[in-house]
């Protein structure tokens, strides 16, 4: 049977910075039709985010700030519009997240690293870490590296890096460090250091490209849905 083509899906980017601008180049070629595009000088304090404005828009996805991000999140849902959040830096309010998304009916996806690659790397590392688990004398740590534009520290990719491990190796405190310079992309690893020698998990996003790709994948599949996931859930098998 001849397969359906995808049809085209009318997106609004909220936050027109480095991944919003990525995000409009990428859309076409992946099926959607950017509609909408709002930055801090359009949508200040929200004011951008109207029902007229997203009469025609399918989806939404939101790159911008962690100040801005919560603000936005209650205005997109009020006019009850799927979304795809990017923004990391408020992952303590989840739980209210949460609520907002639950009573207004939308479907969210959210994550601190959408590259289809950390995905892998996330899963990668609990395994690797079980591996370690026995062995005490390996002490774990995280570190990461971004450019220095980067407002949030730790990165969200680095705490939910720790989300995923520090249970997999109990009491064993896992270290984290950062470091801002230049223009990183991201470099993320996780490392496992005894007295004889060191191992090395690593992921070194190349550019933005991926995370922009990621987040396309996700704003197709939340089409149609109801709730709160975590990009991770789509890769969970
Ligand atoms: P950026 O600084 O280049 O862009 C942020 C943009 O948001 C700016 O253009 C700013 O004007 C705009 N903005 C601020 N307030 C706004 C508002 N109220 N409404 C609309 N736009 C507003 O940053 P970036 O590199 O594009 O990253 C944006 C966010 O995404 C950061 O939190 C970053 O850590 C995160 N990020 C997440 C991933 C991921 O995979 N989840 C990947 C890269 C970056």
């Amino acid at each position: 049977m001849p397969t359906q083509p995808n049809p085209t899906i009318s997106l609004a980017i909220v936050g027109h910075g480095k991944m919003g601008q990525a995000i409009e180049q990428l859309a076409p070629a992946r099926g959607f039709e950017v509609g909408l595009i709002l930055d801090v000088d359009s949508n200040s304090g929200g004011a951008g985010l109207t029902a007229e404005r997203f009469r025609d828009v399918d989806v939404c996805i939101e790159f911008t700030t962690p100040d801005a991000v919560l603000g936005n999140v209650r205005r997109v849902a009020a006019l009850g519009c799927n979304l795809v959040v990017g923004t990391t830096g408020w992952f303590q309010h989840l739980n209210e997240v949460r609520e907002i998304v639950d009573r207004s009916g939308i479907g969210v996806v959210y994550a601190p690293n959408f590259s289809i690659g950390a995905q892998l790397f996330f899963r990668a590392a609990e395994q690797v870490s079980r591996v370690f688990a026995s062995f005490p004398t390996y002490e774990p740590y995280i570190t990461e590296t971004h450019h220095r534009f980067k407002k949030d520290a730790p990165s969200g990719t680095a705490l939910e890096l720790k989300r995923r491990v520090q249970p997999v190796l109990g009491d064993r405190e896992v270290a984290v460090g950062s470091i801002r310079a230049g223009y990183v992309p991201g470099i993320h690893e996780l490392g496992f250091d005894s007295e004889a020698d060191t191992v090395i998990l690593r992921h070194t996003a190349r550019g933005r490209q991926g995370f922009a790709e990621g987040a396309l994948y996700a704003a197709r599949w939340v089409v149609g849905k109801k709730g709160l996931f975590a990009f991770a859930d789509l890769f969970a098998t």
